[in-house]
């Protein structure tokens, strides 16, 4: 056992048990203390990495030079560093010896938009994107996800008389189009490299920085996109006998499909599909041959998804025959997977974030956008995501209260991170959610 491990899992019995709460919070937030000290000496290398990344982002299975500069960080840090798995991706190994694999992700992709926060290290970069001119930025704060990941090596590494198993650090591309963690996979994440015994991975969020939410099991949405051509026979307008008219199909199935929601799907469960596009059509008295409609399927339980996928193609099909149309083309393209939190993982990482942050360190509800960090997890790694806050804490009262403006949030042009405090709070909430997983383990459980 290490000098540290026990005292972390005395701190979190204690803490459960409510006896003398005292002594047990008094090793991690030693520890904290050490994290921080650590953290403070490093941040002014982690600055310079974040704002050169900010300044220079690339999009998904392009972040060719954003991979450089991290594999060229973690070989500083000692780590075995393999390039290019998944495309751009990156694997960071460090053995220090018996014990699990533990991996930590943070995603390397910016989006294709342009950045209007005015800050002095704004990007201002331009690249081509599905045929078109596009500015570049990271306003999803993957960034700040990058330097915390490789905050959190140097502490761990700095830390290693502390535990001991291997560092598992990826680096994953294109998570904003939900394929990264797919594109690792599929080149051999979990076989040309050990699978790991258990993930980490946070995201950042317009709520105060300091503080650190999480979710026990649900996180995030699964994710379907809907593809459906209603096929008719055109003709004129004034002579609808002659035609089978798949307009009215189409506007009928848009109708008919909420039913599924409302009547089909247990009312307490999340579940939504949204029609975002409808194409049809050239002029008013012709009507056309099919019909095409898009839209967004959203769930969190798989049970609540095949149930609404069934509906959704039910209520399709029945919409063409009604009108003695042939059956429509139907696709349904699977996004990504509800991140799933496991429980364990939670609760043991829980006793310690909780004794280290305090009231800062709470539970949210999960959120309906999706995340393929749910790929890494749905292949038998069990995990925990969770997620950071970025603003200044009385910016977000005022912005809650209605004093202050309202808070940009990610994907917004305006969305600004405070990178110190956002930064540190990674590294800290990061090192301590991995210690207390390889803590754990040493205690056999
Ligand atoms: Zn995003
Ligand atoms: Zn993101």
């Amino acid at each position: 056992m290490n000098r540290f491990a026990r005292p972390l899992l005395l701190s979190a019995a204690l803490c459960v048990a409510t006896v003398v709460p005292v002594h047990a919070e008094i090793d991690v937030i030693k520890l904290k203390a050490a994290i921080e000290t650590s953290v403070e000496a490093d941040y002014p290398k982690l600055d310079v990495l974040y704002k050169e990344i900010h300044a220079h982002p690339e999009l998904a299975f392009e972040e060719v030079k954003t991979a450089a500069r991290l594999a060229a960080e973690m070989r500083a840090l000692g780590f075995e560093v393999t390039e290019k798995v998944g495309k751009t991706g990156l694997v960071a190994i460090y053995k220090n010896g018996d014990g699990p694999t533990i991996m930590v992700r943070t995603e390397l992709d910016a989006l294709p938009m342009e950045e209007k926060t005015g800050l002095a290290y704004a990007s201002r970069d331009k690249t081509t994107w599905n045929g078109r001119e596009t500015f570049v930025a990271h306003s999803c704060g993957h960034d700040i996800h990058m330097a915390s990941w490789v905050g959190t090596a140097k502490t761990l590494v700095g830390l290693k008389d502390q535990w001991h198993g291997t560092l598992m650090f990826i680096a994953q591309p294109a998570e904003e189009t939900v394929s990264g963690a797919k594109a690792m996979l599929a080149d051999g994440l979990f076989t040309r490299f050990k699978k790991p015994d258990f993930a980490f991975a946070l995201h950042d969020g317009p709520f105060p920085y300091g503080y650190v939410s999480y979710r026990v099991g649900i996180g995030s949405s699964n994710s379907d996109s809907l593809f459906i051509k209603f096929r008719g026979r055109g003709g004129h307008g004034a002579a609808p006998q002659r035609t089978i008219d798949p307009v009215m199909i189409a506007a009928r199935f848009i109708v008919d499909v909420q039913s599924v929601i409302s009547r089909e799907k247990d009312p307490t469960e999340f579940g939504v599909v949204s029609i975002g596009a409808i194409h049809s059509g050239t002029a008013e008295n012709i009507i056309p041959d099919d019909a095409l409609v898009l839209g967004t399927i959203r769930t969190f339980k798989p049970e609540v998804r095949a149930k609404m996928l069934a509906g959704i193609e039910r209520t399709a099909k029945a919409a063409a025959a009604m009108s003695d149309a042939p059956a429509p083309e139907i696709k349904i393209t699977e996004g990504a997977k509800a991140v799933m939190n496991d429980p364990a993982v939670v609760a043991t990482a829980e006793k310690v974030l909780k004794a280290a942050f305090g009231d800062k360190f709470r539970t949210s509800p999960p959120g309906t956008p999706s995340e393929d960090f749910s790929e890494f997890i749905n292949a038998g790694v069990p995990s925990m995501f969770f997620n950071i806050g970025v603003y200044e804490p009385e910016r977000v009262v005022a912005a809650n209260n209605g004093t202050g403006p309202e808070l940009p949030s990610n994907h917004s042009p305006l969305f600004a991170p405070v990178p110190k405090p956002t930064i540190e709070t990674g590294i800290k909430a990061m090192t301590l959610a991995v210690l207390s997983a390889f803590d754990q383990h040493a205690q056999g459980k």
